[in-house]
């Protein structure tokens, strides 16, 4: 299955994709953290990357390109793959479609995760990450009276740069401009399914299985391999 998560920051796209991607045993390629992992060291692609991502800035198509192209030429992708913050533009989609087009592949589905604005406000500018032990948790769920501290390990809490308010106003007026528009282009070529991003994170996966499995039984299991494969 070659599948592409589309939906605005904040959506849950990353939570779901990695549930996914466990589950189905297919590499998940998230954009955003190998390029937040690159900003932190001082590779040539961090030196570039970093002040589009302190910005809330895309990242030049020409730069995404050649890191997607690059990941995806790597073994563990040939059965499938689950792509996570790419493509962002229609530049980006339409060098996806050629590139896989090269390997006589194609995207089967692409998952679009649908949330209100004053929601995906809310839970960007109340995410907290814990440096320790990775978790990814949001300030109203802290219990009361400890401060920001990690309720596994004790460790103070962060907040992404790009999560502060400023930030996130921008990442959100940049997605509506360059990323919206991909909704229509897949919805075009008859690949987008809607997911509610909104309840638990659970429930959303749960509307993901019944999409995906909708898919396999409408085109049942010789279907083109166009259509959703899972
Ligand atoms: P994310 O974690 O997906 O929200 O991505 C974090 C940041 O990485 C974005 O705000 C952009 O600066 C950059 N980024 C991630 N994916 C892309 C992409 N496909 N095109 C351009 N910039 C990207």
């Amino acid at each position: 299955m070659r599948l592409v998560f589309l939906g605005p920051p904040g959506a849950g796209k990353g939570t779901q994709a990695v549930r996914l991607a466990v589950e189905r045993k297919l590499p998940h390629i998230s954009t955003g953290d190998i390029l937040r992992r690159a900003a932190a060291s001082a590779s040539d692609l961090g030196n570039q990357v970093r002040r589009y991502l302190e910005a809330g800035e895309l990242v030049p198509d020409a730069v995404m390109n050649a890191v997607v192209e690059a990941r995806l030429r790597e073994s563990d992708c040939d059965g499938g793959f689950l792509l996570d913050g790419f493509p962002r533009t229609e530049v980006q989609a339409e060098v996806l479609d050629g590139l896989l087009a090269g390997r006589r592949e194609a995207v089967d589905v692409v998952l679009y995760v649908d949330v209100p604005r004053e929601e995906l406000i809310r839970r960007l500018s109340g995410r907290r990450l814990c440096p320790d032990c990775g978790a990814n948790l949001h300030v109203d769920s802290l219990p009361p009276g400890r401060g920001e501290q990690c309720p596994s390990c004790g460790a103070r809490l962060r907040q992404r740069s790009d999560d502060r308010p400023e930030t996130v106003a921008n990442r959100l007026e940049v997605y509506e401009r360059t990323t919206a528009p991909l909704v229509r282009y897949y919805e075009d070529r008859g690949l987008l399914r809607r997911i509610g991003g909104l309840g638990t994170p659970d429930e959303v996966y749960q509307r993901i299985l019944a999409v995906l499995t909708a898919g396999r039984q409408a085109h049942g299991p010789r279907s083109h391999r166009r259509e959703v494969a899972c």
